[in-house]
């Protein structure tokens, strides 16, 4: 499985096609939409309900970003194989 790294303010991982996914926990207010639009990829930890990357190749690249723009806070950041912001 692809390498997930977890701090205190990020959790960030770059999946097998190259998209890496960054997700700010300092911005985070445990909302949770990203875990339902991409239940395979994101989910809320128990100690504070903050989103983690669990799997970044768990849910197809259209469900990432649809996670991402769900995201209240923009709190998910993507950027492409060239390191070229997707979004926010
Ligand atoms: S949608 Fe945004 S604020 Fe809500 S849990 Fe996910 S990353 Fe955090």
């Amino acid at each position: 499985m692809t390498k997930v790294t977890t701090t205190d303010s990020t959790s960030e991982a770059t999946r097998s096609d190259g998209f890496k996914i960054t997700v700010d926990l300092d911005q985070c207010i445990s909302a949770g939409p990203c875990s339902i639009a991409a239940p395979l990829t994101f989910m809320l930890r128990d100690s504070d309900g903050k989103a983690i990357i669990s799997d970044p190749d768990g849910d197809d690249i259209e469900k990432v970003m649809e996670a991402a723009r769900c995201c209240p806070v923009l709190a998910i950041m993507i950027k492409d194989q060239n390191g070229k912001k997707l979004f926010p």
